[in-house]
């Protein structure tokens, strides 16, 4: 027979089911990637153990060149992050060539990493409605025990596939907030350091520097089953670790040489080529790609610092930011877009005040996202008919159109020569401006 108790606990439990199926649901064929194959297994003694992998293309790189796991590692059994005890995690870790982050590190992930933020708590409103009385005991007692139940897991799981989804998670990204982090302690003993997040009444401020709440009291010794719906871990390649498969490409992306590391990235030279082809003699004042020294050492997680942001300035006469602004996120290499005071980002795809301290309304910034960077294509302000002719085939193939056939470089000099451009037989922007005037000027099939 159920009490009341059981009736109310089932009702609360119904009440954040609807709250995360009323979220927008993941789309089919969506691009969320939650890892299940192409996993290495971790072994012990020469035996693999239990379910628990680790996608070895799932890495990414933090600033500090460490690479860590993307989502935390996977519990193939559940498919869903692998809640182990502190010790099996570090043992199992080291087995297959990898360690728990520091806590410096999280600090890192903090800051590069994607936040979601699943809606899977109960609100107090909801409490009250069901006869808890909210904050008390009893009401954190119960959603204690509730929280690591296999059905609240599951409800966990079902909103992080969703807010994955609506954040374009494209397997690529580290998720920075998925469950409580483990690491070691700065004393070197075992611990789980806590819950990571952006809200600053659990995050706080010590000494001026982000901490991590720490849980270690609170959840040691863990036993050896599954305990906790969210407690989990990233993890750390031990250095001369090697991948032994290569990453992946992004979805969608033409096939391109990777640029090397430290190089600006494509995409970013891309968007300032479309924009001098659009407009050759906009203002050029306030373009930036790379950071001054001084601005690296006032920004030292500006994604200039690794390539993968440009500055463009704004002309009002020849190129408008207001305008290249909205275009700018409607492409699908724009992370995160500043402009006139506002800023838009794929983490919070709509636009919202900007609260650094230059407004931007000289240059509108525009950050790549690091695994589209080598990703060359136009931009959408670049002019009709650009695409054509950013290839090496493209060039050769309009140059004969034009009546310049043979080698490229020497028909780029013919053509640079008849159209009164500076002859360097190199492809540049003046030179794809003078060629895209030349189509539009004759009357061709
Ligand atoms: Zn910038």
């Amino acid at each position: 027979m159920m009490t009341l108790n059981d009736v109310q606990q089932m009702a609360v439990r119904a009440a954040v089911h609807a709250l995360v199926m009323a979220l927008p649901q993941p789309k089919p064929g969506g691009r969320v990637k939650i890892f299940t194959s192409a996993d290495k297994q971790i072994e012990e003694g020469g035996r693999k153990v239990a379910n628990i992998a680790i996608h070895e293309t799932g890495f990414c790189k933090l600033p500090s060149g460490v690479e860590i796991s993307m989502l935390p590692v996977w519990d193939r059994e559940y498919d869903d992050a692998a809640r182990l005890p502190p010790a099996k995690a570090d043992r199992w870790l080291k087995a297959g060539g990898y360690r728990l982050p520091t806590p410096e590190e999280y600090d890192e992930l903090e800051e590069e990493g994607l936040h979601i933020e699943p809606l899977t708590l109960p609100t107090p409103e909801m409490l009250a409605r069901f006869g808890f009385v909210p904050r008390s005991q009893a009401a954190l007692d119960w959603q204690s025990r509730e929280m690591m139940t296999r059905e609240w897991c599951d409800i966990h799981k079902a909103a992080v596939r969703v807010l994955l989804e609506e954040a374009a998670y494209t397997g690529h990204q580290p998720v920075a907030n998925y469950g409580k982090h483990w690491s070691k302690k700065k004393s070197g003993e075992r611990g789980i350091y806590g819950w990571p997040t952006r809200r600053p009444a659990y995050y706080g401020l010590q000494g001026g520097r982000r901490v991590i709440q720490d849980f270690s009291q609170r959840h040691e010794p863990e036993s050896e089953v599954f305990v906790d719906y969210a407690t989990t871990f990233h993890a750390v390649k031990l250095s001369g670790a090697k991948s032994t498969t290569k990453p992946e490409k992004p979805a969608g992306s033409k096939p391109t040489t990777p640029s090397p590391a430290g190089s600006l990235a494509r995409a970013v030279s891309a968007a300032l080529r479309d924009l001098n082809v659009l407009s050759p003699d906009r203002g050029r004042a306030s373009d930036g790609t790379w950071p001054s020294e001084a601005h690296r050492v006032q920004s030292p997680n500006s994604d200039h610092n690794r390539g993968n942001a440009v500055d463009l300035t704004h002309d009002p006469v020849h190129a408008d930011c207001h305008i290249l602004s909205e275009l700018a996120i409607t492409d699908p290499r724009a992370e995160e877009v500043i402009w006139n005071g506002r800023i838009w980002s794929v983490l919070h795809p709509e636009w919202r005040a900007y609260e650094g301290t230059n407004p931007h309304d000289h240059h509108m910034h525009v950050s790549v996202r690091p695994e589209l960077r080598d990703d060359a294509s136009c931009w959408p302000w670049a002019p009709p008919g650009l695409a054509e002719i950013i290839t090496p085939e493209g060039q050769r193939t309009a140059l004969e159109v034009l009546g310049y056939a043979g080698d490229l470089e020497k028909a780029t000099r013919a053509f640079q020569k008849a159209s009164g451009l500076t002859v360097d037989g190199d492809f540049g922007s003046k030179t794809m401006r003078a060629m895209l005037d030349a189509f539009g000027a004759s009357p061709k099939a």
